[in-house]
């Protein structure tokens, strides 16, 4: 009997795929956009009182929705863009229209945002192997922090703060400004990405008004070091 369920499975199979084209062919003649926004990783409110409810439902649904559809839109007005992806946008940002450089660079920067934040106690701890190099480049977690801040307050109007692994595998903190990121042909300093901050006004004003250092003070309670440790790890070959 066991056999013969077995076979019957494998024959379901192949009558399965063909149902399943059906449904397909016929989306085609209208593709789905390019690139979509994924839901928030934990609910709205899972980052308070770090980040307040209002703040992530606005950020994410409003700005980073925007960012989504303009780039949707600037890449269907660009025939030799079609079929990019997004890693390939950015990594050509200087050479692309100014819309695509800004909504390709919003999106990735709010992807990996999103990404790198957990509810308050759940995002684990920084890795041996990373809390290493965070104290030979910086002399201490805390000095690091401390630079980490620095940078992201000094940034002069709209940007990011960015933990990056450098191109000799050395981690180096930068700042990029408007939606650049150090993946980008045009960054000052190139490297991977494995944590950023948003210093944008958008991302702390309902809360903190214009006091962004108390915005970059409370964020590391919602860092995901676990996710920033695997990162680091994947950026220097060890992952
Ligand atoms: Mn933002």
């Amino acid at each position: 009997m066991r056999h013969l369920h077995l076979l019957l499975g494998a024959l379901a199979l192949p009558a399965l795929g063909l149902a399943a084209q059906a449904p397909l062919a016929a989306t085609q003649a209208a593709p789905a956009a390019a690139f979509a926004l994924a839901p928030l990783p934990y609910a709205a409110d899972a980052l308070e009182p770090v980040i307040d409810a209002a703040t992530m439902t606005t950020h994410h649904g409003k700005h980073h929705q925007a960012y989504v559809d303009n780039l949707n839109k600037a890449v269907a007005a660009d025939p030799a863009l079609k079929g990019m992806g997004l890693e390939q946008l950015v990594a050509r940002a200087g050479t692309l229209p100014s819309a695509v450089r800004n909504n390709a660079g919003g999106h990735w920067n709010h992807t990996f945002f999103w990404q790198s934040m957990a509810p308050a106690g759940q995002g684990g701890a920084m890795t041996p192997a990373l809390e290493q190099a965070i104290t030979a480049q910086f002399g201490s977690v805390e000095t690091f922090k401390a630079s980490f801040k620095e940078a992201g307050t000094g940034r002069f109007g709209s940007g990011w703060v960015w933990l990056i692994v450098d191109e000799g595998g050395k981690l180096a903190i930068t700042s990029t400004p408007n939606q650049d990121n150090p993946l980008m042909d045009v960054a000052e300093t190139r490297g991977t990405p494995i944590l950023g901050n948003d210093v944008w006004e958008h991302a702390y004003y309902l809360k903190h008004q214009n006091r962004r250092g108390d915005y970059l003070d409370g964020w590391w309670q919602v860092v995901n070091w676990d996710t920033v440790s695997e990162r680091y790890a994947a950026a220097t070959g060890q992952g």
